[in-house]
């Protein structure tokens, strides 16, 4: 099969559009040929490497994809060949404590498509039943495959760890992310209002036409939690999802009193020093997550499919492109996901 993969780490030259060869599908999996892949910041950072960082190399990037079943492991019933189907990138191992539960996010031999093992950039790839989500006939696969890292990841961390309703003010710091712009539409589709803090008036354009309600320039207001608090009659917003990390300070102060920060990323680094007076004081909740579960996967990709959340597609590049697309992910040109598109 084609594959983009990587050799060693290092800048987006390290990546090759080249044969390698294809997967067979073990007992209890799928053989799924992928058209469609999407990109995520994590993929560049894998790329680059870091230090504790151990792969089999080379390595496949991606996490998002989707495609059509091409093959079936003995006993498998689920599906036929022909089906269209999305992947689930969180890996889960089925057997643990947290997956019986229905917590594989969990799982204590947790995997991330991608990540330690090879991803989306390719032609082919073998998985799990448990981890396919079949989609309607002709439904788009760049759609899909865009929608189902970042979706599933905001739906587990506003609804089932952030429990944010319909009424309440929520302030999203960032618009142009792809787990950002996935949070306003989950926001607004819970019926909160949406704040968002965006870094630029041209993003700030871009999370209106999401369905942000109110919309604060940091590049214009640096202490972007006054406004914030003014725009709440100095009251506070109910939850802040902060996947910048370096703003958590000002995200705590942004807070009514038994507010709640989410968080499901560090864009901006991950150290950073607050202020522990706000947590107690204000009866401050943080709370963090990662992806999400495999019936929130389900739940989130029911309502993609039925139109009610609409991932944006920025731009599509061809597969051997993988390297041009990478680059405009990681200058933040993009507004919604960038997708491969796999022959
Ligand atoms: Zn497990």
């Amino acid at each position: 099969m084609k594959a983009t993969l990587f050799r060693q780490h290092g800048g987006p030259e390290v990546l090759e559009y080249t044969d390698f060869p294809s997967p067979e599908p073990k007992a209890g999996e799928v053989l799924v040929h992928l058209r469609a892949a999407a990109l995520n910041r994590m993929d560049v950072m894998v790329r680059n490497g870091w230090p504790g960082l151990k792969l089999d190399l080379p390595h496949i990037n991606g996490a998002d994809g989707s495609g059509e079943i091409a093959g079936l492991s003995n006993g498998v019933t689920e599906f036929e060949i022909g089906d269209r189907v999305a992947i689930n990138a969180n890996l889960g191992c089925g057997k643990c404590e947290f997956c019986i539960n229905g917590q594989d996010n969990m799982c204590r031999e947790w995997h991330l498509l991608g990540e330690t093992i090879h991803g989306t950039y390719a032609e082919y790839i073998c998985l799990p039943v448990r981890q396919l989500y079949k989609l309607p006939k002709n439904f788009d696969l760049h759609t899909s495959a865009a929608a189902a890292l970042v979706y599933q990841t905001a739906w587990h961390s506003m609804v089932k760890r952030g429990n944010i309703k319909a009424g309440e003010t929520i302030a999203i710091i960032g618009a142009g992310g792809g787990v950002n712009s996935a949070s306003i539409q989950v926001g607004k589709y819970l019926g909160a209002r949406v704040v968002v803090i965006g870094s630029n008036a041209k993003k700030l354009k871009e999370a209106e036409s999401l369905g942000a309600d109110i919309l604060i320039d940091r590049s214009k207001e640096e202490d972007w939690s006054k406004a914030v608090f003014i725009s709440t009659d100095k009251r506070g917003v109910d939850a802040v999802v902060d996947n910048v990390g370096t703003t958590f300070p000002l995200s705590l102060r942004a807070l009514r009193k038994g507010g709640r920060l989410l968080t499901v990323g560090n864009s901006g680094g991950p150290r950073f020093e607050i202020d522990n007076r706000y947590i107690f004081a204000k009866h401050l909740s943080i709370i963090g997550s990662t992806m999400s579960t495999l019936s929130d996967f389900a739940e989130v990709m029911d309502l993609v499919v039925a139109g009610k959340l609409k991932p944006v597609i920025d731009k599509k590049f061809p597969l051997k492109e993988a390297a041009a697309a990478q680059e405009r992910l990681w200058r933040g040109e993009n507004f919604g996901k960038i997708t491969l598109d796999i022959p």
